[in-house]
C-alpha cells in the first residue's frame, strides 16, 4: 500500500506504533481527496500486522488478509450520513473478540454526517472502547463535527499535497494526456481526487465551446452557490482555455488561465463567492467575447 505525501503524518503515527503509544480513537481532517482514507486503511492494517509493519512490506497473515481488502477484523464504514442503526451495530460489534486477529479496527467516513443519535449510539464506545479496539474517523469537514464526538477523538490534520504528489497519484489512475493531467493538476488545489475528478468530467461542461450568449452565461456562473462547484467550473473553463489557446495562439486565453488560477487560490481562503463569481463574469465576457 503506497501512501504518496503526508509525510509528517506518517513520521507521526510511525513513532507512535513504534512506541505503542497508539490512541484508540483519532479523526483524520483535510482536504477532500488527499488520501486520509487511505491512510486510515494503512493504519488499520498496521495496527492488526503481527509483526508491527507500517507503510513497509509485510507478509504476515494478517497483512495478506488486510490487502486482500477482506479482512474481517478491519471494518470500513462509508455510509453517509451514519444512521443510527449502524452506528448501534457498531458500538455492538466493537466489543465482540476479533476473529483471526488480535486486534480490530474501524475506518469510519464521514465523521461530519454523524446526526445526533448517531453520535450518541457511538459515544461511549469511542470514549472507553474493548482493549484492542481502534477508531479512525475521516472527515473533510472537521468544524463540523460534533463537538462529542471530537472531544473523544485524537484530531489529526491532513495537508495539501504537492503538485509532484498529486500528479503522482493521477498519472497511476488516469490514461488521460499528459497535457490533460497537467492541466488537472495545475487546478487540484492539492487534492488528487479533485484532480481525477476534472479528467473525468472535463469534457462534460456545456457553455464554453457554444457561441457565448451573456445571459446564459451569467446565470451558470450565478448558479455556483458552493466553493466546490466553482472550482469544478473553472477547472472546466481552465481545460478549455488550453486547449483553445493551442490551437489559436491567442496569447489573451493564456493570460486568462493564469488568472483562473490565482482565483482558484484566493478560493482557499475567505473570499465572498458574490464578488468571486462577478469577478469571473465579467472577466469571462471579456475574453471569451474576443474573436480569437
Ligand atoms: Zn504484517
Amino acid at each position: 500500500m503506497k501512501i504518496i505525501g503526508h509525510e509528517k503524518e506518517k513520521e507521526i503515527f510511525g513513532r507512535v506504533l513504534k512506541e505503542n503509544r497508539l490512541h484508540h480513537a483519532y479523526i483524520l481532517s483535510g482536504r477532500e481527496g488527499t488520501g486520509k482514507k487511505l491512510f486510515a486503511k494503512a493504519l488499520a492494517k498496521a495496527v492488526l500486522c503481527e509483526n508491527g509493519a507500517f507503510l513497509t512490506d509485510c507478509k504476515c497473515r494478517q497483512c495478506v488478509l488486510a490487502d486482500s481488502g477482506a479482512h474481517p477484523d478491519i471494518h470500513i464504514i462509508e455510509e453517509s450520513p451514519l444512521k443510527i442503526d449502524k452506528a448501534r451495530e457498531i458500538s455492538a460489534d466493537a466489543f465482540m473478540t476479533p476473529l483471526t486477529a488480535r486486534k480490530k479496527a474501524y475506518v469510519i467516513d464521514s465523521a461530519d454526517t454523524f446526526g445526533q443519535e448517531a453520535a450518541n449510539a457511538l459515544l461511549k464506545t469511542l470514549e472507553e472502547p474493548p482493549a484492542d479496539t481502534y477508531f479512525f474517523l475521516i472527515t473533510s469537514r472537521y468544524p463540523q463535527v460534533l463537538h462529542t464526538i471530537r472531544s473523544r477523538c485524537i484530531s489529526i490534520g491532513f495537508g495539501l499535497l504537492s503538485d509532484d504528489e498529486v500528479c503522482e497519484v493521477v498519472s497511476s489512475n488516469s490514461d488521460k494526456t499528459d497535457d490533460e493531467i497537467k492541466a488537472a493538476v495545475a487546478i487540484s488545489s492539492g487534492s488528487a481526487g479533485y484532480a481525477l475528478y476534472m479528467l473525468e468530467n472535463m469534457e462534460k461542461q456545456p457553455t464554453f465551446g457554444k457561441t457565448l450568449n451573456p445571459v446564459e452565461l451569467f446565470f451558470e456562473i450565478e448558479s455556483l452557490d458552493d466553493k466546490e462547484k466553482v472550482r469544478a467550473y473553472c477547472a472546466s473553463l481552465y481545460g478549455y482555455l488550453l486547449e483553445k489557446y493551442k490551437r489559436t495562439g491567442n496569447e489573451t486565453l493564456l493570460d486568462f488561465s493564469n488568472y483562473l488560477l490565482d482565483i482558484l487560490k484566493r478560493l482557499e481562503y475567505n473570499v465572498s463567492l458574490d464578488i468571486f463569481r462577478l469577478d469571473l463574469y465579467i472577466k469571462t465576457i471579456e475574453v471569451l467575447s474576443e474573436k480569437s
